[in-house]
């Protein structure tokens, strides 16, 4: 099996006007130039109305554009849902689903989320499908049943190496400046990789795994070299180009 193409994925979460996208510009012009690009992939996921001017602006890349979150269905009466089929239309090579804002926030469950990433594969959409456990899970020791069983719920049939990406987000690390230790990372993701095989065999060997929580240029390195971590799923750091840009860096 060839080595899993790295992806560093920015998720912009509710922040950043039109003229937030002059960072992601900036990403997209040094990756140009630069070598990364020929060894990582990186997205940015803004919100729902930045897909577009993102998705012109970068036009043939490098820099990949991803959503943050999509209906199941395909169109309908559903005011103020967006269809996968949209995203893909706006310019979205991607979509995160199963964030857990949107699981703590909208009461998403495992059946949902598994729905949306069936409707990303649909719409010709990189479902980047999350998991992670509580603060409390992980201290009551329940952290690799906790994320199985989300993983066992949360991916649809017909999962790809290229179709899916799994990320493990450990909820209380999101935005807190808190990460695992590194053992810890691995433990989790060797679980994960195991996990992936039984359910999808070379296609699980072959799948990305992201790591994401409060990761920024000075730890990138270190969770980048983790076994089994394929690249980040990055909130805070991604919305200035010089973090983003030193996240990628790890990839030097
Ligand atoms: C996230 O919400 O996906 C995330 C990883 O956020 P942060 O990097 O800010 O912890």
């Amino acid at each position: 099996m060839s080595k899993i193409r790295a992806l560093v994925a920015g998720n912009w979460k509710m922040n950043g006007l039109l003229q937030t996208l002059d960072e992601a510009r900036a990403v997209n012009t040094a990756l140009r130039s630069g070598g990364q690009a020929e060894r990582v992939d990186v997205m940015i996921c803004p919100p729902a109305p930045l897909i577009h001017p993102l998705a012109q602006s970068v036009g043939d890349g490098p820099m990949q554009v991803g959503a943050q979150d999509c209906h199941a269905q395909a169109s309908g009466a559903h005011t103020g849902d967006i269809a996968a089929e949209m995203l893909a239309d706006a310019g979205a090579h991607a979509v995160i689903v199963g964030h857990s804002e949107r699981r703590a926030d909208h009461g998403e469950d495992d059946a949902t989320v598994a729905a949306k990433a069936a409707a990303a594969h649909r719409a010709g959409l990189t479902a980047i499908i999350c998991v992670g456990e509580t603060r409390e899970e992980r201290d009551a020791g329940r952290t690799m049943a906790v994320v199985e069983a989300q993983v066992r719920g949360s991916l649809p049939a017909g999962i790809t190496a290229a179709n899916t990406v799994l990320a493990y987000e450990p909820v209380w690390a999101i935005g807190t400046g808190l990460t695992p230790s590194e053992a810890d990372v691995a433990e989790v993701h060797a679980g994960l990789r195991a996990l992936l095989v039984t359910l999808a065999g070379d296609e699980g060997r072959g799948m990305r795994l992201l790591y994401g929580g409060s990761v920024k240029p000075a730890n990138a390195a270190a969770l980048m070299a983790v076994p089994d971590v394929n690249g980040a799923l990055v909130g805070g750091a991604s919305l200035k180009a010089g973090d983003l840009l030193g996240i990628v860096g790890a990839y030097d």
